[in-house]
């Protein structure tokens, strides 16, 4: 790498999507960033925004068959803004992954043995890891001489205690089967309870906090002094919170009920609690916007809504109690994603009548908005509540660069 090399392309490889942002390290500001989806369809499509140039977003739709052809297409683009695949300035590749098992507890460098060894993981992620794994190919066959590092949204969780991580099933089969809690989300919980303790003015050792990442995937964790203690996702991302369209927690004998009485396949089954639950099985919204909107117009219709969201605030409610107990002391609430950056009707019902436990939110506060990270607790209340905008491209920019440039 030369002295001159500052910049980082973030991946994020989905099984027919590619998500990408450049970023310059020595100011974290963006150069470029854009979007490629319905990969090996016809009608593929490319959107891209030169951001350093203030340009506007170029599309383009056209026939990429695969995420060789939707590599080249971004490389173009890129090199159109002067900012190709080929500049020296660009110091590595930074690529989400999100299955890293127990193997991976930090960023890795990628060679053939860390390939191989994610791939040694699709039984864990078969959705994810595949298309994580051919972004990264593809990426190293455009640039083999560039470094190339993986990010996983398990490692954040890794620290986990052994209790918190064990399910409370045989431990030969689960060993067997590598089957435990590893949780996901891990680099926005990561960045999010950094940010935090910085707006309390402390380091991250020093602080307490549960952080509630809630977009359509939604998650909650327990950081005790800047180690994550416990969350809520576990072996998949399905266990926990309710989320825009999967289930979270629930009885595991629900499925075999499915299957026996209902009749379902395993696959419907898997179906149903992944993409036809949360808030879309209540109340056949996954958007948060729609559902406050059909509250607010009241009527059946509204009742319906109102139920997707008072069971979605109940469950956030019992792993803000839950997560309390687990960490003893809590100093900060940080809300983020999508819904909590947003939605100040969550935030509001997740913390109302809280006082007893510390935690109350200033209604005026709450309803501002910003892209700052800021508080929304009254001074008086003991624990921070506040709103942190994630970055996951940031933090897998940063984590990029620091081993590389190390
Ligand atoms: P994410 O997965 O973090 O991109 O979050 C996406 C979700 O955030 C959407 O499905 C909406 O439910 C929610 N969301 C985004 N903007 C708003 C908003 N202004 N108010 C309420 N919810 C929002």
């Amino acid at each position: 790498m030369t002295a001159t090399a500052t910049r980082v392309l973030v991946l994020n490889s989905g099984s027919s999507s590619v998500k990408y942002q450049l970023l310059d390290m020595r100011d974290g500001a963006r150069l470029a960033a854009g979007l490629v989806e319905r990969i090996g369809e016809s009608t593929s499509r490319l959107a891209h925004t030169p951001l350093a140039t203030g340009g506007e977003k170029r599309e383009t739709e056209g026939d990429m068959a695969d995420h060789e052809a939707a590599l080249k297409a971004v490389a173009a683009e890129l090199a159109a803004d002067g900012l190709g695949l080929d500049s020296p300035q660009l110091a590595a590749i930074g690529h989400r992954v999100v299955h890293g098992g127990l193997e991976f507890t930090e960023p890795t460098v990628i060679d053939d043995a860390v390939l191989e060894e994610i791939e040694r993981l699709v039984p864990l992620a078969p959705l994810h890891n595949p298309a994580n794994i051919t972004g990264i190919r593809t990426a190293r066959a455009l640039r083999p001489d560039l470094p190339q590092v993986a990010v996983f949204d398990t490692a954040f969780h890794t620290t986990m205690p052994e209790h918190a991580a064990r399910y409370a099933i045989d431990v030969a089969t689960a060993d067997r089967h590598r089957i435990r809690r590893y949780g996901f989300h891990g680099t926005s919980h990561a960045y999010v309870s950094r940010k935090t303790a910085a707006l309390l003015g402390k380091d991250p050792s020093e602080v307490n906090v549960i952080v509630l990442h809630l977009g359509n995937g939604a998650s909650a964790s327990a950081v005790a002094g800047g180690r994550c203690v416990d969350t809520s996702m576990g072996l998949t991302p399905l266990e926990g919170l309710v989320m825009g369209t999967r289930s979270g927690d629930i009885d595991p004998a629900v499925t075999f009920h499915l299957k026996r009485v209902a009749g379902m396949s395993e696959d419907e089954v898997d179906e149903l609690l992944n993409k036809k639950s949360g808030l879309i099985g209540l109340c056949g919204d996954n958007d948060m916007r729609e559902i406050r909107r059909r509250i607010d117009a009241g009527g059946e219709d509204g009742e319906r809504a109102r139920l997707a969201f008072d069971v979605y605030i109940h469950r956030l409610r019992k792993y803000l109690g839950a997560y309390s107990a687990v960490l003893g002391r809590v100093d900060a609430v940080a809300f983020t994603a999508g819904v909590g950056e947003n939605a100040a009707p969550v935030r509001e019902a997740a913390i109302a009548g809280l006082e007893e436990m510390g935690m109350a939110v200033d209604a005026d506060l709450n309803s501002q908005r910003s892209d700052e990270p800021r508080l929304i607790s009254p001074e008086y209340a003991r624990v921070a509540v506040a709103v942190v905008p994630t970055d996951e491209e940031l933090e897998i920019a940063q984590q990029t660069y620091a081993l590389v440039s190390a």
